[in-house]
């Protein structure tokens, strides 16, 4: 495979974005940090308008003098630019009902995730452009950076090009919201999606079943709740560990350690057989992500995510991992050591 393209700065022209009226639907964590980035890149106001319910994200964007419409139709309907930066598991709806029917027939769709375009839960006319510019942070990162001109991680992406334009609208989009600067990384809404969706399925779940029979283990062996959950995860060693991770290098972090954890790290890991957990891998990206699995299992819960108690699966599900050994007995610790839980 190769290196993926980088686009920076001077790949962007912004003079491209001119007159262009740009609609935000959505001015949450991303919608507001991008708005009020591409507004400090000289997008002028009274071409920006910002689409939400009465409520107080529309309250917030008022508040740093943004446009607000609450009819969607009515917000997006003369925009060249539509960014959908609300929840994934709301696009379809809100984009298939309100947008699309009067949509302009060149107006770019510009998403932060690849899920909805790559399922093709979107239903956009192939005369208009669809983009994907997704920045690898939270919303009040990419306001910061954008704010101390660092710029912040970022995906970038033509999914449709129904104008023939839509790489350099996506370019210089990207650049107005301070992506470019750092470096937006040539990707596909495929490979965000698979990336984004193996962490949560295969990676993480791996992580939290080590975490509780690690701890299962250790309990069985003599040692306490409260000992426990210091070493393995309260004191933040694990945070610190993946913070320098980023910082120095996923291995070369390990020389921070004493000689006997590293020894013990490194021994460890090229004695363990990843057979089992490379299959089980990819028997989570093609199986259940990539086919598609997933999403169709997402799409027919999504309605009972609204409920309340047990109704509610992922509801079900909390209560199963707060109820396991490591869960319950982190409450008791937390209770006993005041310490906050939500
Ligand atoms: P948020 O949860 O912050 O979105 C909140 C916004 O969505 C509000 O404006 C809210 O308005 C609106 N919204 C919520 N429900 C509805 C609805 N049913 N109808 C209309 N509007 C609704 O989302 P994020 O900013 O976190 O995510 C936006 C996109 O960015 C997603 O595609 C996400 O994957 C992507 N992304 C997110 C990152 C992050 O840091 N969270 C990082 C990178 C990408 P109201 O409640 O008033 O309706």
């Amino acid at each position: 495979m190769p290196a993926a393209k980088i686009y920076y700065d001077n790949d962007a022209d912004l003079a491209l974005l001119k007159d262009k009226t740009i609609a935000f639907v959505g001015f949450g964590n991303q919608g507001a940090a991008q708005a009020q980035n591409l507004r400090d890149s000289g997008i002028p106001n009274d071409k920006i308008i910002i689409a939400n319910k009465e409520d107080h994200y529309a309250e917030d964007a008022k508040s740093k003098q943004f446009h607000v419409e609450h009819d969607f139709g009515k917000a997006t309907k003369d925009a060249d630019v539509v960014f959908l930066l609300i929840p994934d598991q709301v696009q379809p709806r809100v984009f298939n009902d309100l947008v699309a029917p009067t949509l302009k027939s060149t107006a770019a769709v510009v998403v932060a995730s690849g899920y909805n375009v790559f399922y093709k839960l979107l239903n956009v006319p192939a005369s208009n452009d669809v983009v994907m510019v997704a920045p690898r942070m939270i919303g009040s990162s990419v306001r910061s950076l954008y704010e101390k001109q660092q710029g912040f991680p970022c995906f970038v992406s033509v999914e449709q090009d129904g104008t023939g334009n839509a790489l350099p609208i996506a370019l210089a989009l990207s650049r107005a919201i301070g992506a470019t600067k750092a470096g937006a990384i040539a990707s596909s809404a495929r490979e965000e999606t698979a990336m984004d969706l193996f962490a949560e399925q295969a990676l993480w779940p791996n992580i939290i079943k080590l975490f509780q029979e690690a701890f299962h283990v250790l309990k069985e062996a003599g040692c306490s709740d409260e000992a426990l959950c210091y070493e393995m995860w309260m004191s933040k060693e694990p945070a610190e560990i993946f913070e320098r991770a980023a910082e120095e290098g996923f291995i070369w972090q390990l020389k921070h350690h004493s000689t006997v954890s590293q020894y013990g790290q490194l021994k460890g890991a090229s004695k363990l057989d990843g057979t089992a957990i490379r299959a089980h891998f990819n028997d989570i990206l093609h199986n259940q992500v990539l086919n598609g699995k997933f999403c169709k299992e997402f799409t027919a819960i999504e309605d009972a995510l609204e409920k309340e108690g047990d109704e509610n699966p992922l509801n079900a599900l909390y209560k199963e991992a707060e109820e396991s050994e490591m869960g319950a007995a982190e409450k008791r610790v937390r209770e006993n050591l005041k310490l906050t839980q939500h």
